[in-house]
């Protein structure tokens, strides 16, 4: 690591030292190195089967039924067939296991994490919100009551919310669809109560989390960017590092913990 990053990364540590209230904010960049592709950037699922219309959550509503059968029958856009495969094989990786454990030790109160992939929870991080839902749920569109998926590939719809009888999808929140209110309130809270917001592995262009770290910003909260690549973080964020996630994570595991 060249100089520059290792004083950053003092500051950093030095950071969520002083504070009682640190939080993690995920991003695609965490998963990636889970072999999880992600939509944006260079060899994102974009780039290679072309952007899709941000249509789904419409469709979805305009007939759940119909929806469901495209889903039986497989016909779906071809990305979220590698995406799916990609993630049905994937692991957590020494990362996840860090966050998990600086939970344990309470140097972090809160996770958000942006990915749907489960591997946070399978890592066993325990105040973890998944603000764009898990891929082996269920959730209720109406009471947003969720369910655990029993099987990964589908063979019926599920049926009617037992609790309130709305219509039930999968938990993963679809493009358009609103986030559900409980965890954005949930996410919005944790935001509130943190001191330095750990930005890890995210460009920050997917509202309404986006939106969040400005809010937090004019709050006076720390906001500290990890990221090999430059991000929207960079007007805001208080300390930034060029690296990877996991490597981060070692680093600042070996560093704290000291
Ligand atoms: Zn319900």
């Amino acid at each position: 690591m060249e100089k520059f990053q290792k004083n950053n990364l003092k500051k950093i540590i030095e950071l969520l030292n002083s504070s009682d209230n640190n939080i993690i904010v995920l991003g695609a960049g965490m998963s990636v190195e889970s072999g999880i592709p992600t939509f944006r950037g260079e060899n994102g699922l974009w780039k290679k089967y072309g952007t899709p219309k941000m249509d789904s959550y419409k469709k979805f509503l305009n007939n759940p039924e119909e929806w469901w059968n495209n889903e039986i029958n497989m016909k779906m856009d071809k990305y979220i067939y590698e995406l799916r495969h990609k993630i049905n094989v994937a692991k957590p990786h020494d990362g996840h296991f860090i966050i998990s454990k600086l939970e344990k030790l309470g140097i972090i109160k809160g996770v958000i994490t942006q990915n749907i992939d489960n591997l946070d929870h399978k890592a066993g991080i325990k105040n973890l919100i998944e603000i764009h839902g898990n891929r082996t749920k269920f959730r209720c569109i109406e009471c947003e009551k969720t369910f655990d998926r029993n099987e990964i590939i589908i063979k019926k719809p599920p049926k009617n919310c037992l609790n309130c009888n709305g219509i039930v999808k999968f938990d993963t929140v679809m493009f358009g669809e609103p986030i559900p209110k409980t965890k954005l309130d949930k996410a919005k809270q944790l935001f509130n109560q943190s001191k330095v917001i750990l930005a890890i592995g995210t460009s920050a262009t997917v509202r309404p989390i986006s939106g969040l770290f400005w809010i937090a910003e004019k709050e006076g909260k720390k906001i500290i960017d990890i990221n090999p690549n430059e991000t929207n973080l960079k007007e805001i964020s208080t300390h930034n590092l060029k690296i990877n996630a996991k490597r981060f994570l070692e680093i600042l595991e070996k560093e704290i913990t000291k």
